[in-house]
Order: structure tokens, then sequence, then C-alpha cells
């Protein structure tokens, strides 16, 4: 039987109409595919494939259902010319990525029909994310029964926070009824980042004060302290926060009463309004994308230049409260789409920080490396960009719990693996985020 070090698992991310997978090799952490189901539940999906040695394939499709997509993601892996394995008994375990665990999960968890009825459970916080993720699970159970399967959440890094960070000011009844409080999200990438930056500076994560800056198309930060998530910017949902592409983060809840009240929107309206209309794209007018606002920040845009503005001053903002929280700060990391690519943001969200601590070094913000230390010499905080990996954490996390279902004696602590035998490599199949 393999041991956890020596499984090749595949990680599924099941979406509302898409499904992402990665098959790993934790043997030589490489990625041997990677690729997408794209417009599942259509008659026009596309399936992009790619294999550890460069090939690529695209596939037009009929994916109607999470099951098809399952099938096709097996068949790929399975192909003659494409694939990567010459049968489905290769793969040793699935890990999924499941967005809200709720209360019930503070850890990934191998999934049995206990686990599926709480991840159902908790579809009415996560209505846009459990149904799929559990689709997904549904797929797999029937096409490769037997394979064990571990859920990882979104939420669970979040799960150590104090009350005082997790719950709001309304009747706490409404907690005990609805749930109501700050679960948080983006855990595993806060969780990898965290873990990363640690083993660059060298130092054990338990002494450590990190603010973690995940910035995408969503984006949120963590207070790491000590290696748990104290506190973070995503709350009941992914709305609350940073701005984000097209959500508004942070806003006044009277704001929403108001724009109901004075536009007649409907529920529905107002929810499309906070969500997908707002953010980025709100207050430029123009896109929600960080390039596109650059380029026309450059060339003179006054709206994209304000959307650019309210995004990293609220960065800048929550890096001073979450250093007050922990009472100090040894280092910030930034990640996600923009985190990792975006020099201009990680300069202007670090301005003005040199109170702090906090100095940013311009060669080094602006080079080409991927996974660099950006603050300077003198800079007492430090501060990095690292791409994220929350592939490499949820295959690393699955083969734990399976072998650990396995020999439960002899893992009685059920610890999170570090990351540091290791990267995937990026080099040789960048990572599809
Ligand atoms: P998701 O949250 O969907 O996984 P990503 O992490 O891929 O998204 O982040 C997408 C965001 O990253 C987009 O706003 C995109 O404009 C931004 N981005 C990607 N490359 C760059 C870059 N070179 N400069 C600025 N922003 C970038």
């Amino acid at each position: 039987m393999k041991t956890k070090a020596e499984m090749k698992v595949l990680v599924l991310n099941s979406g509302s109409s898409s499904v992402k997978y990665q098959f790993i090799d934790l043997k030589d952490r490489v990625v041997l595919a990677k690729g997408l189901i794209d417009r599942v539940g259509m008659s026009d999906s596309v399936v992009t494939h790619e294999r550890y040695d460069g090939d690529k394939i695209k596939i037009s499709a009929e994916v109607l259902d999470h099951q098809t997509a399952i099938e096709y993601v097996l068949a790929v892996l399975l192909s003659k010319n494409h694939g990567v394995i010459q049968d489905k008994t290769e793969i040793d375990a699935v890990g999924h990525r499941v967005v809200h665990g709720g209360e019930s999960f503070s850890e990934s968890v191998l999934v049995d029909e206990k686990v599926m009825d709480e991840v159902r459970e908790n579809i009415e916080l996560a209505p846009l994310h459990n149904p799929h993720n559990l689709r997904g699970i549904q797929a797999v159970l029937k096409h490769l029964p037997g394979t064990p399967q571990v859920a990882v959440f979104d939420t669970a890094f979040h799960q150590k926070m104090p009350p005082y960070a997790f719950l709001y000011g309304i009747p706490y009844l409404l907690y005990r009824r609805y749930k109501i409080r700050r679960y948080g999200f983006h855990g595993t990438s806060h969780f990898y980042v965290s873990r990363r930056a640690a083993e660059l500076l060298g130092k054990p994560i338990e002494k450590l004060k990190l603010i973690t800056t995940h910035l995408g198309n969503g984006c949120s930060m963590a207070a790491v302290d000590g290696g748990v998530s104290v506190d973070t910017s995503m709350g009941f949902t992914p709305l609350e926060g940073l701005l984000m592409g097209t959500r508004s983060g942070d806003l006044d809840p009277q704001i929403i009463l108001h724009i109901v009240g004075r536009e007649g929107l409907s529920l529905a309206e107002a929810n499309t309004l906070l969500n997908k209309h707002s953010g980025l794209l709100g207050i430029s007018g123009l896109t929600s994308d960080m390039r596109e606002i650059i380029t026309e920040k450059k060339a003179g845009n006054k709206q994209a230049e304000l959307a650019f503005e309210v995004f990293t001053y609220r960065i800048r903002k929550y890096i001073g409260s979450y250093a007050a929280v922990m009472g100090g700060v040894d280092a910030i990391v930034f990640t996600g789409g923009i985190g990792e690519n975006s020099p201009d943001v990680r300069a202007e969200s670090c301005k003005g920080l040199e109170f702090l601590g906090v100095s940013i070094d311009a060669g080094r913000n602006n080079s080409e490396e991927k996974e660099k230390l950006i603050s300077a010499d003198s800079s007492k905080v430090k501060v990095f960009a690292l791409p994220t990996n929350e592939e490499l954490v949820i295959a690393l996390d699955t083969a734990r719990i399976v072998e650990g279902a396995r020999h439960p004696a002899a893992h009685p602590d059920h610890q999170r693996d570090g990351i540091s035998s290791g990267k995937v490599e990026h080099e040789k199949i960048n990572s599809n985020r």
C-alpha cells in the first residue's frame, strides 16, 4: 500500500458551470496533468487538457452535468495519446475543494455519507458553491467507487478565529438560529502562503505574525498569528472586506436598504448589484480586470484611477488593523492573480507604511521572478510576492487524511503537513490560477 508521499491524487474544483482538475504525483510533486471542463450544463462545452510535457488538447463536447464532466476528466487522463495513466486504479485518492464547511469542519475530512449530509446542510450558507461541490463528490462516487475522497474546505483554516473576531454586532440569537457569523474564505491559499513565507524566513510558523493578502477576482486578507488565522476580511459570505473585481467589499449595510427603497430593486437585483456590478467594475464603469484598470489609469482615465485607489487604500487599511490585532507583523504576503503579478498594486498598498517598518525595494518588486522578497534589506517587516498553490495543499491534505484513516493510531495529531519538502514544479506546468 502506498504511503502518503507516494500517492497520485486527483484534485477537483467543481463549480456551477465548470470543473477544474489537477492530477498530482506527490512523489515528485509534479502536476502530471491539469485542465478544465468549461460550460458544464450547456451543449457547447469545452474540455481543455494539458500534460506535464506541454502536450495540450482542446475538445468541443456536450457536458450537461457533473457526472459527464467527471467522465471526461477520466477519459482524458486515460487517453492513449494525451493521458498519463493506463488504469483508473492509478488514482489513489480524490481531493475536492469544498467552499463552505460551516462550523462543522475545521479540518479536511474523509468523505462518507455523514460528511455529504453536512456539506448538504451547509448549502444554505453557500448556495452557489456547495451544491456543485457535492455533485462532484457524487460523480466520483459513481465513476471511481472505492477510491477514497477527501473534502478540503475554504473556510476550515479560519475556524480557529476567536468569537470576538467572528461575531457581528447583531442579536446573538441570529448567530444561534441562522449561524450568521464571519467564516472567511480562501483558507487553503492563506494556509499555503503563510507556511511558504515561514519557510522563506527560516522561522517556525508558531513564532510569526503574518498578514496574507490574496488578490484575485475575489480578494481577502488574513491575520495569521502563530500559524492560526485569527481574523480575515471575508465574512458570512465572500462579499465582505476588500474591494474586488465585481464585489463591493465592506459597506454600510444601511446602503442596501436605501438603494432597494430608492431604486425599487428586488432582493435578487440587490444581490446582483453588490456581487456582480460593484468593485473595480462598479467604480471604473469599465472593467473588473486589474490589468485593464492599470492600463487605463496610466492613459489618464480618472475613474480607473479612483478604482485603483479605493482598491489599494483598503488593503493598506486592513494591513494596519491586522498589525494592530496581532500586536505587530513580521511579514506581509501578496498572492493571487493580482498579488502575484502587479508591482503597482503591491507598491501602492504598502505606501506610507514606513512607520510600521515596511519599505518596498522597487527593483525587487519589479523583478520577473515568480516567488520573491520585495522589501528592502532595511525593512523590519519582510514583504513577499508568492504564487499560491491551493491544489498542492488539497493533494497533500487528501493523502494525509487517507493514510491517517488507514492507520489512525499512527497519526493521532492530524497535523497538516508542511510544504517544505518542495514545491510543485511551477516551471513544468503553470498553475491555472
Ligand atoms: P481567480 O480569483 O478567478 O482565481 P486570479 O487569481 O487569476 O483569479 O486573478 C485574476 C485577476 O488577476 C484579474 O483581475 C487580472 O487582471 C489580475 N492579473 C493577472 N495578471 C496581472 C498583471 N500582470 N497585472 C495586474 N493584474 C493582473
